[in-house]
């Protein structure tokens, strides 16, 4: 996965010397031409039979298909994809999952037996802390006799080392993929490495980038993981298909709808925990009630929603239909905000102008739909001030 970059990019400098512009490179019989992955009309032009896909963690997924496109109507095609890995089963990480996963083993120059660098097996730690003079002296060994490698001495076990297929039921035909890491580097010493762990011990980051960059492997850090548990804690007992809330209830519901071509509604229902008392926000509990989309003319099926699930307080963008979003304020007049973002207000301020039902949200990149489930459009389902509570729909109607 992770090969030496400036290795590749100097055996591609010295294949290719007959410069003709940037981005298109020719040995005199071959063509190589190099692409950037953001924007589409540099990948959509060009059919390839040979395509190389470099830092493909790093890649928009899109230009990735775009890319892949370019074979389709060759007869003979080959992909080759080169990345750190990053994320378990995404990306290159993914592509490495459906191939022969080759590993580079050699044999040991002490016990002759055939071996590979694995961490921490092959690597005799020394040094304490990222800031140990003594980490410098730790040192390679084989996994199997213990025996040490010199970092100097890899030019010659490893140059009768040869890839080994660690995933039998592909064949080499099909998708080779190979595995390495900087065990294997005749630049980064073993000591490098351990710094590299130390540093990784407390901090996420500095241990993911050990993972990712020294180790070759995906990795995903502790903190960073959804668990299965964590999900299974989200779950609650309800579903989008309960049945709908009473005509003339007393449930705090509160929607929220994105508008656009597609439109997004989130629906959700508040109780509390404890008393509010005055303030309602640290007491408040949202339930998701319903969520779904609804088309740019769809107006008519959000109001059936309003309706059916009896909701007190519901924000729509303003923008960018600003006319079908007035019409929609004033059918329910009373239970409807507009809601538009501006800056240079505090994330979390919202200004209401009482004669205009319009509220404006902070500086913010989220929209209403996900603006429904926050207890500060709960506070709009709450105010004293407006009667009756519940929507009827014979009212409503009129
Ligand atoms: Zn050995």
């Amino acid at each position: 996965m992770p090969f030496q970059r400036p290795a590749r990019r100097h055996y591609l400098k010295d294949l290719f010397v007959d410069t003709n512009t940037v981005g298109l490179k020719s040995t005199g019989r071959n063509v190589l031409y190099i692409r950037g992955s953001r924007g589409d009309s540099n990948l959509k032009s060009i059919p390839v039979s040979e395509l190389v896909l470099d830092e493909l963690d790093e890649m928009d997924t899109h230009a990735v298909w775009l890319a892949l496109e370019r074979l389709s109507g060759q007869i003979e095609k080959h992909i080759l994809a080169i990345s750190t890995p990053t994320v378990p089963k995404w990306g290159i990480h993914k592509l490495y999952l459906t191939s022969t996963q080759e590993h580079f083993c050699f044999q040991c120059p002490h016990c002759s037996r055939w071996t590979e660098l694995t961490w921490p097996d092959c690597v005799e730690i020394i040094g304490e802390s990222v800031n140990d003079p003594r980490c410098h002296e730790s040192y390679l060994k084989c996994k199997e006799c213990k025996h040490r490698l010199e970092q100097e001495a890899k030019p010659e076990f490893l140059a009768g080392g040869q890839w080994q297929v660690t995933e039998p039921n592909v064949s080499v035909e099909e998708a080779r993929g190979f595995y390495i890491n900087q065990l294997y580097s005749s630049t980064v010493t073993p000591g490098e490495l351990v710094i590299a762990y130390h540093r990784g011990l407390g901090d996420e980051a500095a241990n993911t980038e050990f993972h990712n960059s020294k180790l070759g492997s995906p990795f995903i850090g502790e903190g960073a993981q959804v668990t299965d548990e964590m999900l299974d804690n989200c779950v609650r007992g309800h579903t989008t298909n309960d049945p709908r809330p009473q005509i003339g209830g007393d449930r705090l519901i509160t929607m929220g709808a994105d508008q656009g071509k597609t439109g997004y509604i989130s629906v959700v229902d508040w109780t509390f925990d404890q008393h509010p008392g005055s303030d309602i926000n640290a007491a408040a509990i949202g339930k998701l009630l319903w969520f779904g989309k609804f088309l740019e003319d769809g107006w008519d099926y959000v109001g059936d929603l309003m309706r059916e699930l009896q909701v007190l307080a519901c924000v729509v963008d303003a923008d960018p239909n600003i006319n079908d979003a007035r019409r929609f304020a004033k059918r329910f007049h009373g239970y409807v905000w507009l809601t538009r973002y501006r800056r240079g207000q505090s994330a979390k301020e919202i200004a209401i102008q009482e004669e205009e039902k319009a509220i404006t949200f902070g500086a913010t990149t989220v929209g209403p739909a996900v603006k429904a489930s926050t207890r500060e459009v709960l506070i709009l389902a709450v105010r004293p001030s407006r009667e009756p509570k519940a929507i009827d729909n014979q009212r409503l109607e009129a």
